[in-house]
């Protein structure tokens, strides 16, 4: 709200709301500090000088000179924070143009005070656009101190701030109009009760803009609200004085009084980021509580100005009042609606990470990294029902040589191969097919005792044999492999490293033994080959 004159306009009193109390400044990229401010500031201090020159020689603080100067000194306000404007950094909320906004309603109405005492205003019109203006006022401010000016926030959480905003202007604009001298229920006193409510706005918009500077992250932002806070707390300590003082007539000194806050403004926009308030960095808890508070204090606002509303206009204030809750609830709903989105994406994300990690790139089934974790699972899962459980250790046979007569093009052509019949073939449940390293590969069969390993392992062979991937070194003439087969009862204490170990000592023997053949683990296990057939493959590898 503002500042209040009343002002002998075409022979009775109107009253006005200076919108200039309750501006809301705001500040700077961080480095953007150049001529321009300084130049405006020397002018808006050689404003200011004049403006108490005439207060000194007790010019009347309604008097045009002083309305110009006053006006003037807004104007270079405004333009002080055009230029701040400017240097904004590129992708970034425009924190200014609402400031711009705010100011440019004040100068609209410092405006009409100026065109009132040329013209007059005998029908009270100007009175009552300079009212209007001093509600419009509240929106940006209102806006500036409630919104989080976060880019990621849902639009429609800025479409319900800004409905939030307009609604405390138009319940101002409301009371003023029924309480001011001359409005539908006027009364000795109710000009009072409009200070009153100018002064509760006034600080508690300085109180949240401090609070807000306290609870923002980026510097770019924090001097905003520090530029904010200093001329909101001045600004509402003038307006304070200015509105009681001129319930008996104002001094003259009250002109330069309600320039002091404009004028601090620009001087914090023209001198560099205090030391303090950059090296200030509130943690990520505060700024959290801060950013839910701000929007609170918004509709509570809202709240309390329509239940005095409803004072002298039921139906206005009632729903004033119903659409702060309302307001404020579909803000709470949206962000937590966006909030539950982030966290479902965010798991997602997480889940293909973990996939990713546990992938092997080339051939894109699991990875040795998946191996041990699986067969501990098996293990400790199998235990209560008494299960076995089985694991294949495969290797491609003459993998050298095929990568030598074929080229290693080739080999990666063939390992994709080889992994994804292995992985289409019928396994049991919860199986897990493996790239182990190299040519090797790992097979994890859940509640499979040995024989039924052995079966699927000599299936694996044939369904390799069966592929017919010529292989010119290979005494078959086409791709074979070997597999070491180890099983273990299921019981959580088991090793998994004990049937790895198991099944590659098994595979050495495959290897040994000639090579296109299955060899289980164990005392005297015997080798077979693919149908019974004994493997012709030379036994020259350990
Ligand atoms: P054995 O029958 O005794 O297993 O003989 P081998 O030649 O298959 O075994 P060895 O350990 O001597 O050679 C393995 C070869 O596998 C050597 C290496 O070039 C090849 N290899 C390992 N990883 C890859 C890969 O990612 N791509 C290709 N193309 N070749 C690979
Ligand atoms: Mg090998
Ligand atoms: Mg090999």
């Amino acid at each position: 709200m503002g500042y209040l004159s009343r002002r002998r306009r075409g022979g009775r009193h109107a009253l006005k709301t200076d919108s200039s109390d309750s501006i809301v400044a705001i500040a700077v990229p961080i480095g953007s500090q150049g001529a321009h401010p300084v130049r405006l500031l020397l002018l808006a201090t050689a404003l200011f000088v004049v403006q108490a020159l005439l207060a000194g020689l007790g010019v009347d603080a309604h008097a045009p000179a002083p309305s110009w100067l006053f006006m003037s000194v807004q104007a270079v306000t405004v333009a002080a924070v055009l230029v701040y404007r400017r240097n904004e950094p590129k992708p970034f909320t425009p924190i200014w143009l609402w400031l711009t906004a705010a100011t440019g309603m004040q100068l609209i109405w410092a405006g009409t005070n100026v065109l009132a005492t040329y013209v007059g205003d005998a029908g009270d019109v100007i009175g009552r656009i300079a009212v209007v203006f001093s509600g419009l006022y509240m929106l940006p401010c209102m806006y500036i101190i409630a919104s989080s000016f976060d880019r990621r926030e849902p639009r429609v959480v800025t479409l319900v701030d800004l409905a939030l905003s307009a609604l405390v202007a138009a319940l101002l604009v409301s009371l003023i109009f029924n309480l001011m001298p001359g409005g539908p229920h006027a009364s000795p006193t109710s000009i009072l009760v409009i200070i009153q409510h100018a002064d509760a706005i006034d600080f508690s918009l300085a109180a949240m803009a401090t609070l807000r500077m306290f609870g923002t992250r980026s510097l770019h932002k924090r001097f905003f609200y520090f530029a904010t806070a200093t001329f909101l707390w001045i600004n509402a300590a003038a307006a304070w004085a200015y509105n009681r003082l001129e319930l008996s007539g104002l001094p003259p000194w009250t002109g330069p009084m309600i320039s002091v806050a404009y004028v601090a403004l620009i001087v914090v926009l023209a001198r560099p980021v205090p030391l303090w308030l950059s090296r200030y960095r509130p943690g990520r808890r505060t700024v959290q509580t801060i950013n839910a508070f701000a929007p609170v204090v918004l509709a509570l606002g809202t709240l309390l100005l329509a239940v005095s509303v409803s004072r002298f206009d039921f139906g206005l204030g009632m729903l004033g009042a119903a659409a702060s809750v309302v307001l404020y609830a579909m803000r709470v709903a949206f962000i937590q609606s966006r909030s539950q989105d982030m966290q479902r994406a965010a798991q997602l994300r997480n889940q293909n990470l973990q996939q990713q990690l546990g992938r092997d790139p080339l051939t894109g089934i699991a990875n040795r990294a998946m191996l041990e974790p699986r067969l501990r699972d098996t293990l400790r899962e199998g235990a209560p029902r008494g299960t076995s459980c089985s694991l294949l250790m495969i290797d491609i046979d003459l993998f050298k040589q095929f990568n030598d007569s074929r080229g290693h093009l080739a080999g990666d052509e063939c390992l994709c191969r080889v992994a994804h019949v292995l992985a289409a073939q019928p396994l049991p449940r919860d199986s897990l097919v493996a790239r182990y390293g190299g040519e090797e590969f790992a097979v994890v069969l859940p509640a499979t005792d040995a024989t039924a390993a052995r079966a699927i392992a000599e299936h694996l062979i044939d369904a390799m044999e069966r592929l017919c991937i010529p292989h010119p070194q290979s005494p078959t003439g086409y791709l074979t492999i070997s597999i070491g087969l180890a099983t273990a009862r299921c019981h959580p204490s088991t090793d998994p490293m004990e049937l790895i170990e198991g099944a590659d000592q098994a595979l050495y023997r495959a290897k040994r033994e000639g090579r296109n053949r299955c060899v289980a683990a164990g005392n005297g296990a015997e080798a077979t080959g693919p149908s019974g057939r004994p493997s012709s493959l030379p036994a020259n590898h350990a």
